[in-house]
This record gives C-alpha cells, structure tokens and sequence, in this order.
C-alpha cells in the first residue's frame, strides 16, 4: 500500500494549482491503480475458491460441474454458485468470510441476496437461516436484463439486440469461458448448429439458429468453423449484397455535420421531403403555396433554391464562406457539391457542413412557418446558421485548426 499512500495531489483552481495534500487512505474514484488492485485482492477469493472446489464435501452447481465454475464477477459484483445443499452453502460462505476478514471486503447485506432454484423449502430455510441474506426472487434483472431459471419471460426487441450484439462482439470467442460452457454442455451433440438442443436456453437457440445466416451469405458451417479469422464487416457485406453507389454520398458519409442535419440532408438528396406538391398530390392538403415566398408552389425544386426567399439564404452563406456565385437549382447544386466539395480540405469540409445546416434550417423554417404560424428573417437565420457552425467547427479540432 505504500505506493497508495505516499503520494499527494493538487487541485487546480481557476487554472492554479493549490498547495499539494497527501492521500492517506484509499484511491480517488477513477484512479488507474485501482482495477489491478481490485484484481490482486479478488484473485485471493479465487484462489480460496479453487481449492474449495477439489473438496469431497463440497458440491458444484449442477451445470457448473464440468467446468469447475463457483464464482462469476463483473465489477464490484460477485456470484457465487453451488449446489443447494447446507454443507456446500457452508463451506462456500466459510470460504467468503476468509476472504472479507483478509481483504475487508465484506459483503453489503441490503444488496446481498440468495437464489434457490430446484430446492425443497426446508433446505432453502436452513440455508437462509445460516446466511442471513434476504431472499431473492427469480426472476430478477441484472444489467437491465432479466436473469430467470425458467423461460417465462419475454424480452423487449431493444434487449435481444444488446443480448445478439454482445455476444457477437464480446462473447462469442472460444478463450471466453461463456462460450467454453456452451461447449461443454450442448457440444456433445454431433451438430449443435443444425439439431439445435431443445433444452438450451432461449439465447443460446437463438445463437446456434443464428448460422442459417452463412448459408445466405455464402459461407459453409464447416468452413466458417475451421477459419483462425472471422470478419464480420466482410459477412456483413455478403450478406447485404453490392448496391451502386450514388453520386452525393461523400456529402453525407463525410459529413461532420450534427446527425439531425445529415439526416434531413440525405432526405433531401432522395428527394424524400414531404412538400406541399406531394402532399396535394395524395390529398392530404389543398394548399400548395410555398409557406417561405407565399407567391409560387411548393415543390423540392423550389425549396431548394429555386425560392427567392432560400435562394437569398444559400447566397448570403455562400458568400460567408466565399464562394461567389449565384444559387442553383438542386441538381445542378448538388452536381457542383460533388464536383467542388467532396474532398478532405477544411473549405470543402466546412462547405458539406453548410450545406447540411442550411438544407437543414430551410427545412425548419418551412416547418415552424406551417405548423406554428411564426416565421424567422433571413438575417436571422443566417445568424444561428453561422453561430451553429463555428460552435460545430470548433467541437471539431481538425477543421478549427
Ligand atoms: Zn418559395
């Protein structure tokens, strides 16, 4: 501990350093030391508990046996498992109590709870008695997901992506001891990827029927198993198949616009906007008058910048950033965009930027005009555009510099 205690800190106050203090117990919260030393002290536990497991007295949990499982921990959290009897649960907690007097880690009661499962009621008494933690009900939710002994639950589609994408990313790798369980248990079927185990949890199904998905991509089971490397990026591909490319996609892919502005951007250059022409088309309005000019229709090509109203707006910020011309109708807008902007200079960063935000405003404007029945000046417009910008481009060291 001495490396913990010998050292001092110092506060900055308004960019001044105080006089130092030094520490005398403890790490401050986040401090980098502090992972390893939680590490050293909980592979003591660990080791307490290897040895409890080579006891004749002492029982595994029933699907922790063949893997010698007894404790599982994620952070500051800690599950111990062994089989429901007195003198497993005994010894279990013998091992524990070691470890607090040693480590003063002790458990917090009021968050500590025991989980019987497959228990007649007698035993789960003496257990609970002999503990003296509350006890816990199945099902509970730990980290937001529902941990249960039976499948009688069902999980929203947000928690199978989080659940699918975590194992994907995290889990699904032979060194990780998840994936060494599901081994040991459901790998004694010849072909656990085909003839799924019915008896398998609800995730791990979903997992092993998950592999249908090579067939579609084009892989072979046996190949994908027998490959050192797997990318996904290059399954992913396969399976989405090749599209063409359009045109204007470096103004939205290299956009370091807000993500609200790239949005209504990529809208726009699908020509997907909701105008006034396509709405009286499908009978929803009868108004077909531009709410921005209020003298022509309303169409995308007259939003953008056929309008004298925008087309003022696009030139005024054209200018701003000096480019001296006259705004064009959208396609031919688009075109120069393409042609002018699609590279990697800060003038071309800033001007995909501008686009977005001033495609971005018009949309609004419009909006707020319909909607709300209020409506903006151009000069103030051009004002929050600018002043959105700057505080954009200066979010991004990159193009401030
Ligand atoms: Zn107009």
């Amino acid at each position: 501990m001495g490396c913990v205690r010998t050292i001092s800190y110092s506060v900055l106050i308004n960019g001044k350093p105080t006089k130092p203090f030094e520490a005398r117990e403890g790490l401050r919260q986040g401090d980098i030391l502090f992972p390893f030393l939680f590490v050293m002290a909980m592979e003591y536990l660990s080791r307490l508990l290897k040895q409890l497991g080579k006891l004749s007295d002492f029982n595994f949990h029933p699907k922790c046996a063949k893997m010698n499982l007894i404790q599982l921990g994620f952070a500051d959290d800690l599950l111990l498992f062994c089989r429901g009897d007195v003198m497993s649960v005994h010894m279990l907690f013998d091992r524990f109590q070691s470890f607090a007097k040693a480590s003063v880690l002790v458990a917090n009661l009021s968050n500590t709870s025991v989980y019987c499962g497959g228990v007649i009621h007698e035993v789960q008494n003496e257990i609970h008695n002999l503990l003296g933690f509350s006890k816990g009900e199945l099902h509970i939710r730990y980290l937001g997901i529902l941990l249960s002994t039976k499948r009688i639950f069902i999980l929203t589609k947000k928690v199978v992506k989080v659940i699918e994408a975590t194992c994907r990313n995290f889990l699904w790798k032979k060194d990780k001891l998840w994936v060494k369980w599901i081994h040991c248990y459901y790998g004694r079927h010849k072909n656990m990827f085909e003839d799924v185990p019915k008896q398998a949890s609800w995730i791990v199904q979903k997992i092993l029927k998950a592999t249908k998905y090579f067939n579609e991509a084009g892989y072979i089971l046996n190949e994908v198993q027998s490959m050192e490397k797997f990318s996904t990026k290059q399954f992913y591909l396969k399976l989405r198949g090749t599209f063409q490319k359009v045109a204007w996609r470096k103004l939205v892919c290299n956009n370091q616009g807000l993500p609200k502005w790239i949005f209504i951007l990529r809208l726009a250059a699908l020509r997907r906007l909701y105008t006034r022409d396509r709405l009286f088309k499908w009978g929803v309005t009868q108004d077909q008058f531009c709410p921005l000019c209020e003298q022509d229709h309303e169409s995308f090509s007259h939003l953008f910048f056929t309008c004298e109203t925008t087309a003022q707006l696009w030139k005024k910020m054209l200018n701003w950033i000096g480019v001296t011309r006259n705004p064009m109708a959208w396609e031919d807008e688009l075109q120069w965009a393409i042609q002018d902007a699609s590279g990697s200079t800060p003038r071309a960063e800033v001007y995909r930027m501008l686009l977005a935000v001033v495609v971005y405003h018009v949309w609004m404007e419009r909006n707020y005009r319909v909607f709300q029945g209020k409506q903006q000046s151009i000069e103030v417009l051009a004002r929050l555009i600018v002043q959105e910008i700057h505080f954009r481009c200066s979010m991004k060291v990159k193009i401030a510099k």
